[in-house]
C-alpha cells in the first residue's frame, strides 16, 4: 500500500497538521477509510466471517432456541414483532422495537449461517428494500423519527456484509440524501440526538463503499445536532442538562461512547481522541460496578451494590467498545469489551437463553418481582423473563453475542488481520494482496489461559498479524511455530509481520492471577483475568407463569443458602489465598455447577448484612473491614456470569475503622470521596453538590447521600442548605442502614422548606416519617442558609445562619450514633461546606 505524507490538509474549516494519509488502494482487500478520513482505521470482517465454536457457539445456538429464534412468537403484537408491524407495511407501531430485533436477528443469522433466521431475517430487510420512498425515507412512511432508523440501518449493514445485495448501498444512500436535505428543518432530537454516533458511523461507512462527499457534510451535519458528548465525557456534564435526562440516561451514554471514536475519523479537533477514555474514568468513578459498567436504573445512579445495569447498557457498551476497537488500536478498548461480554452479557440472560432480567445488580440476592425504587422501576425488572422491565431490551439484546462475534477480529489496512477478543472461532478472511486464509482459534479462553491459533493458507503469503496482549497479563507469551517472540508488552498491540505458511502455528500463553478492585464502601470485588467471580449461591428457581410459547417462563430465583459473607483476608500474598480449583472444560461454561474455573477463599457470615426495608434487595455491602464473631468458612466463588443472583461486591472481615472525630467536605474539584447515592439523582457542579430530584415518584423521594465511612455521636454539623424548589432538603444524622427509599434508613433529619418556611426536625422511625420539632422560618427559595444541629446525647440544638440562640431544642433518645449524609424531600436543592465536629 502506497503511504503519502501530507503535511497539512484541509476538510470543512478543520486544519490537519503533519497527518499521515493513505489514498484506498484500488487492490485493498476491504474498504478501509477513504480519504480525507483518519487513516490506519480496522474495518469489520463481513458478517459470517467469523464463525463462532466451542462455548461461543453454544450461547449462539442457545439464543436461536431461545429468545431470538422465538422473539416473533413471544412479541406478536401489532405494535411489537407482529405481521402487522409497520415496518412491514401494516397499521402497528414497531418504532425502535423491531429495528433493534432485526440488527440482531441478521446478525446471528448470518453468524450462525441457519436457513430458519436468514429467512426470517430476509422477511423484514426485503419489505424495507423493496418499500423505500421516492423522496429516501425508509422504513414506516409515518414514523418521521430519525432514531429507530439508526439499528436498522445496522440491519441493512450485517445484511449487506454478509450478501452483497446490490440495493442497501443505494438504499442507504438515497436516505442519507433525504437525511441531509431534512436534518435543518427536523433536527435530530431526544434519543436519535443522543445516539447520532450510530448514525455518522453508518454514514463514514457508506462514504468509504462510495466516496460521495456529501457525506462528508452529512456526518459534519449530525456531530454539529447531536449532544456534544466529548465535551459530556470530558468535562462529566451528564447532569448539566436539568430536566433533559437524555445526557445521564445510561443507555445512552453507554450507545454514546463510540461518539468520539467516529468523529475522530473526520475531525481534527484532539478532543476526540480522549473523550471516551475520560467519559468512561468519569462514569466508572460515579457509577461504576465489577462487571466493568455504569450502574443506571434508568438514569446514573451511582456506585452503590444494589444499583442497576440494564441489558440495553450492557450490549451498548459492548457495540461502542467494538466501534473504537477499531479507530484507537488500544488494548485496553479490548480488555474492557471482554470483561463486559464474558461477565455482564451472561449474567443478563437466564442459563438457557430464554429469558433476560431488565436489571442485573453486583450484588442481587433476588431475582424476583418487587419494587426497588429505582428511578425507572417497573416492579418486575429484576425478574427473569421475556417481558422483563420495559420493551426495549428484549428487542436489543440479540445483537450482543453475535456482534461481539463479528468485532473480535477485524482487517487492518496494511493487509493484516487484527485479533481484539479471543475466544473459540474461525477467522476466515483476505489478507496481503487478496491471499484468502482461516485462522482457527484453537482455545476454551477465558476459561484457558492458552490459546492455539492455526494459519491456514493455499501458499505462502506475507501479512502481518496484530494481537491484543491484556493489560492484566503480568507475562504474557507468543510464540510462533514454537519458537518465543521478544519484546511482547501486556497492554499493547502486538505485530507479527512475516511470511506465513500454511498451517503456522502462533501458541498465546496469558498466564492469569488474582486481582482484587476496590469497591463502594471499601469493599473488594476479584477477578482472574477477565473473569469477575461472585459468591456461588444456591438457588431455589421457581418458574412462576408459562407463557404461551411453550417453555418460555417468568422465573423467580432466590437464595438457598447464605450469602451475607465476608472474605477473610490477610496481608500474605493474595494469589495464595485464593485457592484456583480448574475442572473439566464443559459446553457451557455459565452454569456455576459445572464452570470450569473456580475459586476458594476464606470467609465469615455477617449477621448483620440482611435484606433491606423493602425486602426485595440486600442492604448495600456494609463498611469493611466489618467485624464478625461467626465460624471461618470456606466459600466458593464461580464467574460472574453464571449466576442470575449473587455476591461480586465482597466486604471484608476484620476491624472497622470508622471516622469519629472530624468531617470537612467541601467538593472541591466538583468531587468527593466516599459518599454514596442512595436513590435520587446527586451530581457535582461549581464545587457544590446538587440533588436534582425531578423524578419525585421513584427513588427522587426521599434521595440520599452519605458519607458511610462516618460514625458520629455526639457532634456539631453544619452545612450551607439552598432549597431550589418546593420540598425540603438538609441534613441527615445518626444514620444506618440506609437504602433507596423515602424512609429507608434509620437516623434524624433536619429539613429546610423554602417556600413553606419551616425548619424541621424528625426522624425514620420504623419506616415512618416522625417530626420531633419544628419552627417557623422567613425563609426564600435558593437562598443559601447554614444550617447547623448539635446533637449531645438526646438532646438536640439547631442553629441557622449562626445564630447564636437555637432555633429548635429538642430530645430525642431513639438513635445513639451514626453516619452523617445530605437528603432531600422532593426538592431541587444545591449544598456545601459539610462539617462535622465530634464534642
Ligand atoms: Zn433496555
Amino acid at each position: 500500500m502506497k503511504l503519502y505524507s501530507l503535511s497539512v490538509w484541509c476538510f470543512a474549516g478543520l486544519f490537519l497538521a503533519n497527518t499521515t494519509i493513505a489514498q484506498q488502494s484500488p487492490t485493498a482487500n476491504y474498504s478501509f477509510n477513504r480519504s480525507p478520513l483518519k487513516q490506519g482505521a480496522y474495518v469489520q470482517l463481513p458478517l459470517g466471517s467469523i464463525k463462532a465454536k466451542g462455548w461461543l457457539l453454544k450461547q449462539l445456538e442457545m439464543q436461536k432456541d431461545g429468545f431470538t429464534g422465538h422473539a416473533e412468537e413471544l412479541y406478536p403484537g401489532d405494535n411489537d414483532l407482529g405481521p402487522n408491524s409497520d415496518w412491514l407495511g401494516g397499521t402497528g407501531n414497531g418504532w425502535e422495537k423491531v429495528a433493534y430485533y432485526v440488527k440482531g436477528l441478521v446478525s446471528l443469522a448470518y453468524t450462525l449461517d441457519d436457513p430458519a433466521l436468514k429467512a426470517k431475517a430476509k422477511k423484514w430487510i426485503d419489505y424495507t428494500l423493496s418499500h423505500q420512498q421516492e423522496d429516501g425515507l425508509f422504513g414506516p412512511p409515518k414514523m418521521k423519527d430519525w432514531w429507530p432508523r439508526m439499528p436498522y440501518m445496522y440491519a441493512l449493514q450485517s445484511y449487506y456484509e454478509a450478501t452483497n445485495d446490490n440495493r442497501v448501498i443505494p438504499c442507504l444512500s438515497k436516505y442519507f440524501k433525504y437525511q441531509l436535505a431534512h436534518l435543518d428543518a427536523e433536527p435530530l432530537d431526544a434519543w436519535g440526538k443522543s445516539r447520532a454516533g450510530d448514525n455518522i458511523e453508518l454514514v463514514l461507512w457508506v462514504y468509504n463503499k462510495t466516496g460521495d462527499a456529501t457525506l462528508l457534510q452529512l456526518a459534519n451535519k449530525l456531530k454539529t445536532q447531536a449532544y456534544q458528548w466529548q465535551d459530556i465525557f470530558t468535562n462529566n456534564k451528564f447532569h448539566f442538562y436539568g430536566d433533559d435526562y437524555q445526557p445521564r440516561h445510561m443507555v445512552n451514554v453507554a450507545q454514546a461512547l463510540k461518539f468520539p471514536a467516529v468523529v475522530s475519523e473526520f475531525s481534527a479537533e484532539p478532543i476526540y481522541n480522549t473523550a471516551m477514555q475520560k467519559g468512561i474514568a468519569h462514569i466508572l468513578y460515579e457509577n461504576g460496578q465489577p462487571e466493568g459498567l455504569g450502574a443506571g436504573t434508568e438514569h446514573m445512579s451511582g456506585h452503590s451494590s444494589v444499583e442497576g445495569v440494564e441489558t440495553c447498557t450492557v450490549v451498548e457498551w459492548m457495540q461502542s467498545l467494538e466501534t473504537a476497537s477499531r479507530v484507537f488500536h488500544d488494548a485496553k478498548i479490548g480488555d474492557h469489551l471482554e470483561k463486559v461480554a464474558f461477565n455482564a452479557l451472561p449474567a443478563q440472560f437466564s442459563r438457557d437463553l430464554k429469558e433476560h432480567s431488565y436489571y442485573t445488580l453486583p450484588n442481587e440476592v433476588r431475582a424476583a418481582d418487587g419494587q426497588h425504587g429505582f428511578n425507572q422501576d417497573y416492579g418486575n425488572g429484576l425478574l427473569l423473563s421475556p417481558y422483563s422491565g420495559f420493551p426495549c431490551c428484549r428487542y436489543n439484546m440479540h445483537m450482543g453475542w453475535p456482534y461481539f462475534v463479528k468485532n473480535s477480529a477485524m482487517a487492518t489496512p496494511d493487509g493484516g488481520l487484527a485479533i481484539n477478543t479471543y475466544g473459540p472461532m474461525e477467522i476466515s478472511a483476505l489478507v496481503g494482496k487478496g491471499k484468502k486464509v482461516k485462522v482457527t482459534e484453537d482455545t476454551n479462553y477465558p476459561f484457558e489461559e492458552q490459546i492455539r491459533l492455526n494459519v491456514a493458507l493455499s501458499g505462502p503469503a506475507s501479512f502481518p498479524v496484530h494481537l491484543r496482549i491484556p493489560a492484566w497479563c503480568l507475562n504474557p507469551q507468543v510464540s510462533v511455530n514454537g519458537k518465543a517472540l521478544p519484546g511482547v508488552q501486556s497492554g499493547e498491540m502486538l505485530v507479527i509481520s512475516r511470511k506465513w505458511n500454511n498451517n503456522d502455528k502462533i501458541s498465546i500463553n496469558f498466564p492469569m492471577h488474582v486481582e482484587t478492585e476496590k469497591q463502594v464502601n471499601n469493599a473488594i470485588s476479584v477477578e482472574r483475568g477477565p473473569i469477575v467471580y461472585s459468591l456461588k449461591i444456591n438457588q431455589a428457581v421457581t418458574n412462576i407463569k408459562e407463557h404461551k410459547v411453550a417453555g418460555f417462563y417468568d422465573t423467580q430465583i432466590v437464595p438457598s443458602s447464605p450469602w451475607n459473607y465476608g472474605l477473610l483476608l490477610d496481608n500474605s500474598k493474595l494469589n495464595e489465598q485464593f485457592k484456583v480449583v480448574k475442572g473439566k472444560m464443559t459446553d457451557d461454561p455459565f452454569l456455576a455447577d459445572q464452570t470450569p474455573v473456580e475459586l476458594k477463599v476464606k470467609a465469615k457470615q455477617i449477621p448483620s448484612w440482611t435484606l433491606d426495608q423493602r425486602g426485595t434487595s440486600a442492604f448495600d455491602v456494609p463498611l469493611s473491614p466489618v467485624p464478625s464473631a461467626a465460624k471461618t468458612e470456606d466459600v466458593t466463588l464461580v464467574p460472574f456470569g453464571s449466576q442470575n443472583i449473587r455476591i461480586s461486591v465482597f466486604p471484608t472481615i476484620g476491624t472497622t475503622v470508622w471516622n469519629t472525630k472530624h468531617l470537612s467536605e467541601d467538593f472541591t474539584d466538583n468531587t468527593a470521596k466516599g459518599w454514596v447515592i442512595y436513590g435520587g439523582r446527586w451530581y457535582y457542579e461549581n464545587n457544590a453538590i446538587n440533588c436534582g430530584s425531578i423524578d419525585v415518584n421513584n427513588s427522587g423521594t426521599g434521595a440520599k447521600i452519605v458519607a458511610t465511612g462516618t460514625n458520629f455521636a455526639n457532634f456539631t454539623y453544619s452545612a450551607n442548605v439552598a432549597v431550589n424548589s418546593e420540598g425540603d432538603a438538609g441534613l441527615i444524622f445518626r444514620v444506618a442502614k440506609p437504602a433507596i427509599g423515602s424512609e429507608a434508613y434509620e437516623g434524624y433529619y433536619l429539613g429546610l422548606n423554602a417556600q413553606k418556611g419551616t425548619i424541621e426536625l424528625g426522624k425514620s422511625s420504623n419506616g415512618k416519617w416522625v417530626v420531633i420539632a419544628s419552627a417557623k422560618q422567613d425563609l426564600k427559595t435558593a437562598e443559601t442558609y447554614r444550617i447547623k444541629v448539635k446533637a449531645n446525647g438526646d438532646k438536640f440544638e439547631v442553629f441557622l445562619n449562626d445564630a447564636a440562640a437555637p432555633v429548635i431544642t429538642a430530645t430525642d433518645s431513639e438513635y445513639k450514633t451514626g453516619s452523617v449524609g445530605l437528603r432531600t424531600y422532593r426538592a431541587l436543592a444545591k449544598m456545601d461546606n459539610v462539617e462535622v465536629d465530634a464534642l
